[in-house]
């Protein structure tokens, strides 16, 4: 395949060129697709791609540019995470139990972004119904990472992740209930933002745990991410949990120039929790946050220690609090009302026994069975209640911690992306690595990962930066502005053919 140089290019040299009519909204969508059919069996990063589908949307895209009608994101083609409901489409979650699932409506985010004109070139790979920090639980087999064959591209929204690291998407949609778009988003090398918790409308999102889910977007670099993310955010009153407040434009914000220039992170106060930079981080990735530190300081942040003391309670507050909501949701894949249906069974009660142990993969029933346990009469106080007290014990470093600092950094993840296969004998090995992502969504505050170096196995290693609430806007300047300094968002894997 001849590169074409648009493959590799952020979204506002993607706007100019469809702008000034460089490009056509129809070629820009040909010449993804054409990228996704060329490298995506060795991904597996796609679950659904529909090129006429595709095509369509970008006729229209062109139709709305010709009318001198188009926004930021009409004509750039993006990807969907596969537990975002399309009309008309699969969407599978992947999952057995969604597998010929066709959407009767689109999620509010897909339609916002449908709204913008952006293209959808298709539904990608992940955890099924996003448990999972691998996506090797799909249905549809393990998404394979960019950097790396036979490693893992992280999890939930893996999919998302090593699409947009391999070029066969500008850019993707997640969504993060304990890290699935951060913690992806690190293992292959690009940005991803988990928002304020009530920022996106989950309506049309498939729940897992519907207090800790929230929408997010992966990008090259957070000025892609920002463009996004401006789109998808926005009052839905069709989600109980949506905010109502004015949407802001993340891109415009991050553009404005810094007060001095030749230090534009002067008056970003940066907290290093002393919790995150304890042991059982891999050297090669503290090596890699050291350096990346020393950059922020050399733009003009300040560090300084904080303390998160209970963050040794995150992992079992998560874990209890997410499968016991995600218990709950799943109820309702019983053959009857949603999913897969079994086809021989002797009455209701074993149609429903059947259906669900075939249409459920051994990670979402050992969450249902464990949400209904730590639910049930006599567990509830012992383990549902407690989890909750930990959660607002958990919130409240964070209140404390932001008291001297705006921001937090430490690693997204404790090691780089594993070998396939490797944590799969032993989930709570792999729950474990959730440590530095899960307080984020129990506190419910904004959280981003971005790329900064590699690890000697030459994997990305992620570092993560945590806001405030509604603080979104600091956090994507402060990475901006590292980016604009740095240039490790702009590596890409060999498979992408990008120059090195
Ligand atoms: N890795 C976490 C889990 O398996 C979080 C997944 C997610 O954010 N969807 O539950």
């Amino acid at each position: 395949m001849t590169p074409d140089p648009l493959f590799d290019v952020p979204v506002s040299v993607l706007r100019r060129a469809l702008d000034e009519k460089k490009v056509s909204c129809v070629e820009l969508a040909s010449l993804f697709l054409d990228r996704i059919e060329a490298l995506d069996p060795g991904l597996n990063a796609f679950i659904t791609v529909d090129r006429e589908r595709s095509l369509a949307e970008a006729r229209a895209a062109d139709a709305r540019l010709a009318r001198n009608e188009a926004g930021p994101l009409t004509g750039i083609p993006l990807a969907h995470k596969d537990v975002l409901c399309t009309e008309g489409m699969l969407t599978t979650c992947a999952s057995k139990m969604l597998s010929n699932f066709v959407s009767p409506y689109d999620a509010h985010v897909v339609t916002l972004l449908k709204q913008a004109g952006a293209v959808c070139l298709g539904k990608t790979n992940m955890d099924e119904f996003g448990m999972g920090s691998s996506s090797e639980t799909s249905y549809f087999g393990p998404v394979t990472n960019p950097w790396k064959p036979g490693h893992v591209s992280g999890g939930s929204s893996g999919g998302s992740a090593a699409a947009v690291a391999a070029r066969l998407a500008p850019i993707a949609t997640g969504t993060d209930t304990g890290g699935s778009v951060r913690q992806p988003a690190a293992f292959c090398g690009i940005t991803g933002v988990k928002p304020t918790y009530g920022l996106i409308s989950r309506y049309g999102m498939i729940a897992l745990a519907s207090s800790l889910d929230q929408g997010g977007v992966l990008g090259a670099s957070a000025e892609d991410c920002a463009l996004l993310l401006s789109a998808m955010t926005g009052f839905d009153p069709r989600d109980s949990t949506s905010l109502d407040r004015p949407v802001e434009d993340y891109a415009a914000g991050i553009n404005a120039p810094a007060p001095d220039a030749t230090r534009p992170l002067a008056g970003f106060t940066i907290g290093m929790p002393r919790e995150f930079f304890s042991e059982g981080m891999s050297d090669g990735i503290r090596a890699a946050l050291e350096d990346a530190l020393a950059q922020y300081r050399a733009l003009g942040a300040t560090t300084r220690a904080v303390d998160l003391p209970n963050t040794r309670f995150a992992i079992p507050a998560f874990y209890v609090i997410s499968m016991a909501e995600a218990s709950s949701n799943l109820s309702r894949f019983d053959g009857v009302r949603y999913g897969h249906r079994a086809a021989e069974y002797a009455d209701l009660v074993d149609m429903y026994c059947k259906s669900r142990s075939e249409g459920f993969g051994a990670e979402v029933q050992r969450r249902i069975l464990t949400g209904t346990f730590v639910l049930s009469h006599g567990y509830y106080d012992a383990y549902y209640l407690q989890a909750q007290k930990l959660r607002r014990l958990i919130a409240e470093d964070f209140k404390r911690a932001f008291a001297e600092c705006d921001l937090l950094v430490g690693p997204t993840a404790p090691v780089t992306a594993w070998a396939q296969g490797a944590m799969s004998d032993d989930p709570v090995q792999m729950y474990l690595a959730d440590i530095y992502t899960t307080p984020v969504n129990l506190a419910g505050l904004p959280g981003l990962s971005h790329p900064c170096g590699f690890d000697a196995a030459g994997l990305p290693v992620g570092m993560q930066l945590i806001g405030n609430y509604f603080s979104e806007m600091r956090l994507l300047t402060a990475v901006h502005r590292f980016q604009q300094a740095t240039d490790w968002h702009l590596r890409r894997p060999p498979i992408s053919g990008a120059a090195a």
